[in-house]
């Protein structure tokens, strides 16, 4: 047995033959053209093809894979269409008086080497879409066949290869494919989104270990742990099979519930939200049903970044999630950054106690201008879709009071600046330290909504620090006190009338669940993952007895 060890995409465990995928391999001719007009001409034509090709293939997988997964032949359609990407093409044509596929072929190597030697996962996951796209042209230059082909046989196997591009992923048989162990990639690739939403188990960043003498041979692919068995022995195969039967046991458990209401078998209805860390996330969120984001921690884009992220990347970023939610809501949290998120170019002085230190929403209003991009990008960004601000570590009436104050100005900027932006975009805080859950009967009165981050909320009420280890003896995450504030602030909310959500990972603790509906929280924001077995228990609850 040979065992190696890679990242998984997916949680979930295959086992089946190893077929490794057979790439056309492109050879690139470059030769001499005298007319380098009909050069570029052929070029375009090319350039047609290959859109009218993209939009087919969209058409083509919307259906099995949702929209927000087929958006990748978009995003290549954008790309084909490129004015820098088209114009580098046209240059080497016309410059170097050569053909169009070593223009494309060499412009695809420069923009995926630009990409590549980006900070930024997601920028540096686009680095396999040009490729992606330009062998598409290629082909069609060449007049060669565009899509893939897979094996001829009816069995099913485990694709293996160094890497897949997005396209190949999508036009796999899905019927026919286990799981993909992969040598190469990195979890931020389109392909890897695609992997995830097909809910197919996969392993990537095997290295070269990973080799094609193992074709055909029998394995298992652990996507649970990003473990490959090749020519596994009876002990794991036996092993691997109870995994497998437990996870498809829980799935079909879970896949029944997808479309259905959060509501309890006497009529009371919540919404089950999801968390997420960065755009890429919504993909996950929506595969489990999520009705809304209920935290968008933003942190990500700062903590990725060398430098203060500006207005225009959040912007897009924000503007991103909120369109692929459709109308669903979107709760953005303002900048949670210090004690345990730490960015060096924020230049944050060293503390003794850091989490009772220098951190989220007291940045924000000693260092408006920082917050100020934000909020101009989150306010922007509302145009285009369902978004709520929400602000962190609130302790007192005044703090909400001075961020709306900002906000406000904000808000001026944007109206006087002609810039299309949202006005009435629901503001609402979190309950995350004590002191905003003994005054929620004020802070109620000035918020559209709360939302209770118990993470925080146990460490200061507990006076447990979340990060020490040591301490997990004395955390218990269902201590009276904590349960108790959470009551006070819902009893507290409801008299305003306004909605109260839990969006600490208590929220996705389903020994709680009945509790917390018996409160009247109104919201549970969980990890996607935890979407449908949230909604599993609500279903199971009687509240009349
Ligand atoms: C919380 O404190 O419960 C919370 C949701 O925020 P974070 O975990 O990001 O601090
Ligand atoms: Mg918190």
């Amino acid at each position: 047995m040979v065992t190696l060890q890679g990242k998984s995409v997916y949680n979930d465990v295959c086992m089946g033959k190893i077929l490794f995928y057979a790439r056309k391999e492109q050879v690139i001719v470059r030769y001499h053209v005298d007319d380098t007009d009909a050069e570029i001409k052929r070029f375009h034509e090319a350039k047609e093809e290959g859109i009218s090709q993209l939009k087919k293939l969209y058409d083509k997988i919307v259906g099995s894979v949702g929209e927000a997964d087929a958006a990748v032949f978009e995003i290549h359609q954008m790309m084909m269409e490129d004015l820098d990407y088209c114009d580098s093409i046209e240059n080497i044509i016309t410059t170097q008086a050569v053909n169009a596929e070593y223009a494309v072929g060499t412009t695809a190597d420069n923009f995926a080497a630009m990409f590549l030697a980006m900070d930024d996962d997601y920028m540096r996951g686009r680095a396999a879409d040009v490729k992606d796209v330009s062998e598409r042209l290629i082909r069609i230059l060449q007049n060669e066949d565009t899509e893939m082909e897979d094996s001829d046989g009816d069995d099913h196997y485990i694709i293996a290869s160094d890497d897949l591009a997005p396209s190949e992923t999508v036009q796999l048989d899905k019927d026919k494919v286990l799981g993909f162990a992969l040598q190469m990639g990195s979890t931020n690739s389109h392909r890897d989104i695609l992997a995830r939403s097909m809910g197919i188990p996969a392993v990537i960043g095997l290295g070269e270990e990973f080799k094609e003498e193992y074709n055909h041979r029998y394995a298992v692919v652990d996507g649970f742990t990003g473990t490959v068995y090749i020519d596994p022995d009876e002990e794991t195969l036996a092993a691997m099979r109870k995994k497998k039967e437990e996870s498809d046991h829980q799935k079909e458990l879970l896949e029944t519930l997808r479309g259905k209401d959060n509501v309890t078998l006497d009529g009371r209805k919540i919404n089950i939200y999801a968390n997420i860390g960065s755009p890429a996330d919504v993909v996950k969120a929506l595969k489990n049903d999520a009705g809304g984001i209920g935290l968008f921690r933003s942190e990500f884009l700062y903590l990725e970044n060398d430098d203060f992220p500006s207005e225009e990347q959040q912007f897009l970023a924000y503007k991103q999630v909120a369109e692929n939610m459709a109308r669903k809501k979107v709760i953005i949290r303002t900048l949670d950054i210090g004690a345990d998120k730490q960015a060096d170019y924020f230049n944050l002085e060293h503390e003794e106690n850091p989490a009772l230190g220098y951190r989220a929403i007291r940045i924000c209003l000693t260092q408006p201008e920082i917050f100020k991009t934000q909020l101009r990008a989150i306010y922007r960004a509302a145009f285009f879709g369902n978004i709520s601000i929400m602000f962190p570590m609130i302790t007192s009436v005044d703090e909400v009071l001075q961020a709306k104050a900002i906000a406000a100005e904000v808000r001026e900027e944007l109206e006087n600046e002609g810039i299309p932006y949202r006005k009435d975009v629901e503001t609402g805080i979190m309950i995350e330290t004590p002191a905003a859950a003994l005054v929620s009967d004020e802070l109620a009165k000035v918020v559209d909504f709360f939302s209770v981050g118990t993470n925080d909320l146990t460490q200061y009420t507990l006076a447990i620090d979340r990060q020490n280890r040591k301490l997990e003896p004395f955390a218990n995450t269902h201590h009276k006190a904590v349960l108790k504030l959470i009551q006070m602030s819902t009893e507290n909310a409801h008299k305003e009338g306004i909605w109260i959500g839990i969006c600490g990972e208590l929220g996705a603790d389903t020994t709680l669940t009945e509790e917390f509906l018996r409160m009247g929280i109104d919201e549970l924001s969980v990890s996607a993952s935890m979407v449908l077995k949230v909604r599993n228990e609500v279903r199971k609850l009687d509240l009349s007895k």
